[in-house]
C-alpha cells in the first residue's frame, strides 16, 4: 500500500545565508524524500524559514531595513541555494504568515482551555536605554566561575559553567553597551510536567531513533520544568491572543510552521489534505528531521504540545549529527566555515550530496567532510566505478547496432544487481545512505568486473562475434540501469541524464531487473565530469576571503604560554579502540600497520611508530586510546587514519596507552 507522508527539515534562521552545515540535513531529508517517491509513495516536502525573534529584530534594525525586508531578502537567498543543491520542496514558505498566525494562536488557545497555561513575574535583563528586555545571549560580562572576560549571559565558553545573566561580572547590553537592569515582567508558561505520562510513553516509541533515547531520559530523569513561551514588546512575532504586548517565544511558532507550510501547500494544491495528516487517528506519516542541538524542541516540547492540542504526534523525529570539515567543526579562522554559495559558485552540487550521503548512517554521531579525500571519493565511485559502465558499453550499441539493446543477457550478474535491491531498500527506509552507496558500490565493482572478464573491445574485433558483444554490452547496461535507480535519490539530475540516455521514461524502484530488450538506447553523452583537487582548493580560498573581515571581528583568545582551554582540548575526539589486526609494513623500520576496530566508528588503518617496543602478535585484541578525528595522513605505505596514544621517550621505551577492562570499542575518552 503506497504511504502519504509528510517531512520537514529543521527550519534556517532567517538572519543570513546557509552554510554547508545547513545542507548536510537539507540533503539528508531530500534524498529520503526522493527514495518515497521513487517507491510510489506520496510525499509533501516543506521547508520554511524561522523567521521571528529578537536575533532577526536586532538584525534588521542594524542594516537600517524592516524585518519583514530583511526576511524577504533572506528568503530569496535561501530558496536559490535550495534549488541549486537540488532539494525538491513542493513548497517554501516562513513562519511569518497568516496560516502560522492562526494556528499558533488556535494551538495556544486549545493549551489555555485545558489549563495548561501558567502565569507568573520573571525577573530579566532589561536595557533601560533600548526599552527591551535582553534574550541571554544579548548580554554579555566576565565569567563568575573562571574570569574569562566577553562571556554570554547563558554560559562560559572558557569553563563550560552555565549561569544567569545577572551572575556575570559587569555584564553589558550588546544592543546598547549600557549595563542592564533587573526587571519584572509577568510571563506566559506550558506546563509541560502535566504532560509527562503523554512523553513517556512517546519517548519510549519508535518514533524516537535509538541514539537519541538516553539524552531523553536524562533529562526525565533532572526533571521537566515549565516552559518560558512568552516574550515581551518589542519583539518579532506573533502576539499572544489575549494577552496584548506578549509574543510567542520564537520556539513556540517555528514549529507550528511545518504545519503553517503544509496549510499554505494544501491552499494551492488539492491533493494536499491538511485536516487528514494532523487528526489525531491518521493513517499518514508526519517526519521531521534536525540537527541533533534542537532535540529538546522536537521529542518534548512539540509532540506535547501538539498532543494537548488535539493533533497527532509525529511519527519520526530523526535527528543527525554535526558536519565536521577536515576534522574539526567548522571554523571561520580554518576558513572551513563555508557557504552553500561559495561550494556552487566552484563545484557542482551533487557530488557533495553523494558524499554525505556515504557518511551518513542514520545516528547522530558527527559527519566528516574530508575535502583532501573527496576528490578521490567521488572520481573512485561515480566516474570510475558508475559512469564507466555505461561509457564502455555504450559504444558498441550504437555503432554496431543502431542503438538498439538485444535480447540475450547474462542473467547471473544481472541478478546480483537486482537482487541487491531490497537490501538497499531498507537502508533508505533507515536513513542508512552510508549502505545503501557501499551496497551500490559493491554491485558497480560486480558489473565492472564483468566487463574486464568479457573485454567487449576485444570481442569486437573478432568475426562473426556480433551476439556476443550485444550480449555484454546489454547486459552492462541493464546492470547500469539499476545502479541509476539506486542512486536516483542522491544524484537526480545526473539520473535524469541517464534516463535521457536510457530512452525509457523517468525510473522508478519497480524497474529494477526488468529486461531491456528492444529498447534503442540514445547517443550517450558524458554523465559527470572528475572533480579536480586545484578546483576544491580555489572553492576553499574564496570560502577564506569571505569570512575574513568577520573572523577579524570575533574576540582573540590571549595566548602567552601553553595553557589551553576547555573547548580545545574536546576538539580532540579521543576513542578506545580493540587492535583487530597488526602487520609489519615491508619497507618501513619504525612502523607497524594497525587495523582499529572503533565501534560505532567502524574501522581505522593507523601506521603507528612502536615497532622497536611492540612485536605485531602482542598488540592484536589489545585496547588502547586513539586519536579519532585526526586528519587523514597520506603516507608512501598507504592512508593513515587516526594516531595511537602511547607514552615513552621512545626505541624500546615505548609504553602504548590501555584503558582499564571493561572499555568497549568507540568509547569516548573525556
Ligand atoms: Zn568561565
Amino acid at each position: 500500500m503506497p504511504r502519504t507522508l509528510f517531512v520537514t527539515y529543521a527550519l534556517p534562521y532567517a538572519n543570513g545565508p546557509l552554510h554547508l552545515g545547513h545542507m548536510t540535513g537539507f540533503v539528508q531529508t531530500d534524498m529520503w524524500v526522493r527514495f518515497q517517491r521513487l517507491r510510489g509513495n506520496t510525499v509533501h516536502f516543506v521547508g520554511a524559514d524561522d523567521a521571528h525573534g529578537s536575533g532577526i529584530m536586532l538584525k534588521a534594525e542594524a542594516q537600517g531595513i524592516t524585518p519583514e525586508a530583511l526576511i524577504e531578502q533572506v528568503s530569496v537567498d535561501h530558496q536559490a541555494d535550495c534549488k541549486d543543491f537540488l532539494i525538491d520542496f513542493d513548497i517554501y514558505h516562513s513562519t511569518h504568515s497568516p496560516e502560522n498566525a492562526e494556528l499558533s494562536g488556535q494551538i495556544y488557545q486549545a493549551l489555555d482551555a485545558k489549563g495548561l497555561i501558567a502565569r507568573r513575574d520573571v525577573e530579566q535583563a532589561f536595557d533601560a536605554e533600548k526599552g527591551m528586555f535582553l534574550p541571554d545571549r544579548f548580554v554579555k560580562g566576565t565569567c563568575p566561575s573562571c574570569k574569562t572576560p566577553d562571556q554570554y549571559g547563558d554560559s562560559c565558553e572558557a569553563c563550560g559553567t552555565t549561569y544567569r545573566p545577572t551572575d556575570l561580572i559587569d555584564p553589558v547590553s550588546v544592543v546598547s553597551g549600557s549595563a542592564p537592569v533587573q526587571k519584572n515582567s509577568e510571563h506566559l508558561f506550558f506546563a509541560l510536567p502535566q504532560l509527562a505520562d503523554y512523553l513517556q510513553g512517546y519517548i519510549g516509541s519508535e518514533a524516537i531513533q535509538a541514539s537519541v533515547k538516553p539524552k531523553l531520559a536524562e533529562w526525565f530523569a533532572d526533571g521537566l520544568r515549565d516552559w518560558d513561551i512568552s516574550r515581551d514588546a518589542p519583539y518579532f512575532g506573533f502576539e499572544i491572543p489575549g494577552a496584548p504586548g506578549k509574543y510567542f517565544y520564537v520556539w513556540v511558532d517555528a514549529p507550528v510552521g511545518y504545519m503553517a507550510s503544509l496549510k499554505a501547500l494544501a491552499a494551492q494544491d488539492d491533493a494536499v489534505d491538511f485536516d487528514a495528516i494532523w487528526r489525531p487517528d491518521s493513517d499518514a506519516e508526519v517526519h521531521h528531521f534536525i540537527g541533533k542541538d534542537i532535540i529538546y524542541f522536537h521529542a518534548l516540547f512539540w509532540p506535547a504540545m501538539l498532543h494537548a492540542a488535539g493533533f497527532r504526534a509525529p511519527t519520526g523525529v530523526h535527528a543527525h549529527g554535526m558536519l565536521n570539515i577536515n576534522g574539526a567543526k567548522m571554523s571561520k579562522s580554518r576558513g572551513t566555515f563555508i557557504m552553500a554559495r561559495t561550494w556552487l559558485d566552484h563545484l557542482p552540487a551533487e557530488p557533495l550530496r553523494y558524499y554525505f550521503a556515504s557518511r551518513l548512517g542514520g545516528s547522530i554521531e558527527d559527519m566528516e567532510l574530508n575535502l583532501a579525500d573527496f576528490a578521490q571519493v567521488i572520481n573512485a565511485d561515480l566516474v570510475g566505478k558508475y559512469v564507466n559502465i555505461a561509457s564502455r558499453s555504450a559504444g558498441f550499441i550504437t555503432k554496431r547496432f543502431d542503438g538498439a539493446l538485444g535480447e540475450r543477457v547474462d542473467t547471473e550478474l544481472l541478478d546480483t544487481v537486482s537482487g541487491a535491491a531490497n537490501e538497499i531498500a531498507e537502508a533508505y527506509e533507515q536513513r542508512n545512505t552510508a549502505k545503501a552507496v557501499r551496497l551500490t558500490m559493491a554491485a558497480a565493482d560486480a558489473v565492472n568486473a564483468y566487463i574486464a572478464e568479457q573485454q567487449p573491445w576485444v570481442i569486437a574485433k573478432q568475426d562473426g562475434s556480433d551476439d556476443d558483444l550485444q550480449r555484454v554490452c546489454t547486459t552492462a547496461l541493464t546492470a547500469f540501469r539499476d545502479l541509476t535507480v539506486y542512486l536516483k535519490p542522491i544524484l537526480p539530475a545526473t539520473a535524469a541524464k541517464a534516463e535521457a540516455f536510457l530512452n525509457g521514461g523517468p525510473l522508478s524502484w519497480a524497474d529494477i531487473g526488468k529486461p531491456l530488450a528492444g529498447r534503442t538506447i540514445a547517443k550517450f553523452k558524458p554523465l559527470m565530469s572528475r572533480i579536480e583537487p586545484d578546483t576544491v582548493h580555489a572553492m576553499l580560498d574564496a570560502g577564506k576571503a569571505d569570512t575574513t573581515p568577520k573572523q577579524a571581528a570575533t574576540k582573540e583568545t590571549p595566548v602567552d604560554d601553553n595553557t589551553i582551554q576547555i573547548d580545545d582540548f574536546s576538539k580532540i575526539d579521543l576513542r578506545v579502540a580493540r587492535i583487530a589486526d597488526a602487520q609489519h609494513v615491508e619497507g618501513a623500520d619504525k612502523l607497524l600497520q594497525l587495523t582499529l576496530d572503533v565501534g560505532d566508528l567502524g574501522s581505522k588503518n593507523v601506521f603507528a611508530g612502536i615497532k622497536s617496543a611492540y612485536a605485531p602478535e602482542d598488540l592484536v585484541g589489545k585496547h588502547v586510546v586513539m586519536v579519532a578525528n585526526l586528519a587523514p595522513r597520506k603516507m608512501r605505505f598507504g592512508l593513515s587514519e587516526g594516531m595511537v596514544l602511547a607514552a615513552g621517550p621512545g626505541g624500546s621505551d615505548l609504553f602504548v596507552v590501555s584503558p582499564d577492562d571493561g572499555a568497549k570499542p568507540g568509547m569516548k575518552v573525556k
